[in-house]
């Protein structure tokens, strides 16, 4: 959709006529009509007051133009996971996880941030990775060649004990840094996860269907 047709669609859904929308965000209703006609699109701080009004980032309002992702953890960012300003407005840099109410939350950055910053989070990539490939023996793995941020809550599994008794490892809130492998021999995938304490590794069928823990050791 173009913004024209978008701007229109959220307007009216709002229940709010052209006059309406025009006073709310301080303009004429001449410009909305300009808008909605096509002529013009709104300059960017009309933009900042729309994506307020209307609860949708500035690029949704524009089209969705840019394939947006968050610088820290790569993910794509959709209005639902755009993180936010402590006054409500969108941040289209992070997903709401990394980053909200103007912080940063990720414990990992924060943590890192004591010692050295971002420079540092890389080295200790390197050497998680590097200790993945080299002190498990995992079949079927295949070389650990980088990790992302994971939030907790994407990839704290439930495993099925022997005895029947379900458990997890991992915490909903903390963020680690991980990856996901599809097994040499096939099928199956392995899910890596990782913070400075700890290296797991498990494996799932490929809609992460009946986990297994395949080790879990400290580090
Ligand atoms: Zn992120």
């Amino acid at each position: 959709m173009e913004t024209k047709d978008i701007i229109f669609d959220l307007r009216v859904k709002k229940g709010l006529s052209q006059e309406e929308l025009a006073k709310k965000i301080f303009v004429t209703r001449q410009a909305v009509s300009r808008w909605e006609n096509g002529e013009t699109i709104p300059h960017i701080d009309t933009l900042k007051l729309l994506s307020k009004l209307f609860d949708v980032s500035i690029n949704t309002l524009l089209g969705s133009k840019r394939e947006l992702i968050c610088k820290c953890c790569n993910m794509p960012l959709e209005d639902s996971t755009t993180s936010r300003e402590s006054n409500g407005i969108f941040n289209e840099e992070y997903c709401k996880w990394c980053y909200a109410d103007g912080v940063y939350t990720l414990d990992i950055w924060k943590r890192y941030a004591e010692i050295g910053g971002w420079e540092k989070l890389e080295e200790f990539k390197t050497q998680l990775i590097d200790e993945l490939n080299t002190l498990l023996n995992i079949e079927g793995l295949p070389v650990v060649e980088s990790l992302n941020v994971l939030p907790g809550e994407f990839v704290n599994m439930e495993y099925t004990l022997p005895n029947g008794e379900k458990v997890k490892f991992l915490d909903d809130k903390q963020t680690y840094l991980g990856s996901q492998l599809e097994s040499e021999f096939g099928g199956r995938c392995f899910g890596i996860v990782a913070n400075m304490d700890f290296l797991l590794v498990c494996s799932y069928e490929k809609n992460g269907e009946n986990p297994e823990l395949v080790i879990y050791k400290k580090r």
